[in-house]
């Protein structure tokens, strides 16, 4: 009987297993940020615990830093970002930790660091205080977020106990339609499963569509495995990832890139490989979508409206009566249309090369409309250097857009990026809950990059296949690097 890629990993890195029946697993890769790890480092100095792999370990600042060029000018106005540094910068000192700090050339958000570095790799087992560590899996790897006590192990000990996961087979066979992007991939499917569908499995995505995305695609629909209830998302690796791979800093090099590549061709799940669950998707069936609430299952296509209270079952009804009114919406009517006050195109979702390439190819000569703050923010300085290399900051610019530095920005109300009172953003991020964005009455709006520009230009909500003349070819940027 085959086995499945999440079975293999989960195989080749079990230490034991638990009297309580859970595994010890071990951890080939821990990226670390200055949120989760600062009171771990603390209980680790505590218990007078040194780190067992500083070589396995990894460090950026991505949540807390701000993304204007002269809010960086260290110490950062906000003393508790400053603390969370500075703590950072000495215990990566401390314990001989690889810090990607602000002025290494390399810093980011740590879900596009990790695989632009080479240092996912395919059969790995990848952890990192942050619940969109999923995005690791698109290279092939079992990649989930952890808790800051567990960071603590992991830092003492390379290992987790964990208890084993199901694992569904998503299959999505087809071409996509104009306009149609790995986010609204994943979009589709939180809505089709729900927010909760996930809970206790592992995500094998698969399936032609998937097949022919590009690696940073994948990453965007393996980000949002977590908001689907699935700690783990993963795409099997192939010659997409292996080209990506190939030359990165991190990667294998000589022999022992041919070692690597036999190992990463043998974990891949089997032709005979055996699933708790599958489910298939056509292609065809999904649109250009966006979600309408405060989950990312409250999704819908771009012209179809809002749902009513009496449209969803019972059980739903008082969520569904609750999102409509913080988002102030009416059931029965088109989103299509509302004004937005930002737009925010970043975020480890959608914030890589191929995403403002994308972006950039549709911007070129329009003009963001009156009164709309919109905000490009770079996933890393690498993808920031790339995308100025290329002249897209100047696409941006010229267009209206504010051209940032890279950081977690927007989609997380950490760092002086917030919206304000109830301003509607317009998201490439991926969490869409009650003041994610910093304001308490902000109301976020999750869609594709190429959406989100489309509302942009014209000011509202608008479908990106109108706005920007897409209906002759998509031309979809299928950048490997
Ligand atoms: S971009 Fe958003 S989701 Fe991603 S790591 Fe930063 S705060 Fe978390």
């Amino acid at each position: 009987m085959g086995k499945s890629l999440f079975h293999k990993v989960w195989d080749a890195h079990t230490v034991r297993t638990l009297p309580d029946g859970r595994t010890q697993l071990f951890i080939g890769l821990h990226l670390i940020h200055e949120v989760t790890s600062p009171q771990a480092f603390g209980m680790m100095k505590d218990l007078e615990l040194g780190v067992a792999f500083p070589e396995r370990t990894f460090a950026t600042v991505d949540h807390i830093i701000p993304t204007a060029k002269k809010a960086r000018l260290r110490p950062f106005r906000d003393n508790l970002a400053e603390q969370m540094t500075v703590h950072l910068t000495d215990s990566c000192k401390q314990f001989g930790i690889r810090f990607f700090h602000e002025n290494s050339g390399q810093q980011g958000i740590v879900h596009v660091v990790g695989p632009e570095q080479g240092l996912t790799q395919p059969g790995m087992t990848v952890v990192c205080g942050d619940s969109h560590t999923s995005t690791h899996g698109a290279l092939g790897a079992v990649a989930f977020g952890i808790g800051t006590s567990q960071v603590r192990d992991v830092l003492s000990t390379q290992t987790l106990a964990m208890a084993k996961l199901k694992v569904r087979r998503i299959e999505v066979d087809g071409q996509l339609g104009v306009g149609v992007y790995a986010k609204d991939v994943i979009l589709h499917i939180i809505r089709t499963l729900g927010v909760n569908g996930g809970t206790g499995f592992a995500y094998e995505f698969a399936g032609s569509a998937i097949e022919n995305m590009s690696m940073e695609e994948r990453m965007t629909l393996c980000n949002m495995s977590i908001e689907g209830g699935a700690r783990v998302g993963y795409v099997n690796p192939d010659a997409v990832t292996y080209a990506y791979l190939q030359g990165r800093p991190y990667a294998p090099k000589g022999q022992d890139w041919e070692r690597a590549l036999a190992y990463w061709r043998s974990i891949a799940s089997d032709q005979d490989a055996v699933y708790d669950d599958v489910v298939r998707i056509a292609a065809s069936d999904i649109a250009p979508s966006l979600t309408w609430g405060v989950n990312p299952g409250q999704v819908i296509a771009i012209d179809e409206p809002v749902p009513t209270a009496e449209s969803v079952p019972e059980h739903e009804r008082p969520n569904v009566i609750d999102a409509l009114k913080y988002m102030q919406l009416t059931g029965g009517k088109l989103i299509k249309g509302h004004k937005v006050d930002v737009t925010f195109i970043g975020s480890c979702t959608n914030s890589r090369l191929s995403d403002l390439r994308e972006v950039a190819k549709h911007v070129r000569g329009k003009h963001v409309a009156a009164g709309v703050k919109a905000l490009v923010v770079p996933g890393s300085q690498l993808v920031k250097d790339a995308a100025e290399a290329e002249g897209l900051h100047d696409v941006f610019t010229e267009a209206g857009f504010e051209w940032r530095e890279p950081g977690c920005s927007m989609c997380l109300g950490m760092n002086p990026d917030k919206l304000v009172g109830d301003q509607l953003c317009a998201s490439s991020s991926n969490r869409n809950f009650k003041g994610r964005m910093g304001s308490p009455e902000g109301r976020t709006v999750l869609m594709s990059p190429v959406m989100v520009a489309a509302a942009a230009i014209a000011g509202r909500l608008a479908d990106a296949r109108e706005v920007f003349g897409m209906v002759e070819q998509k031309e979809v940027t299928r950048g490997t690097r």
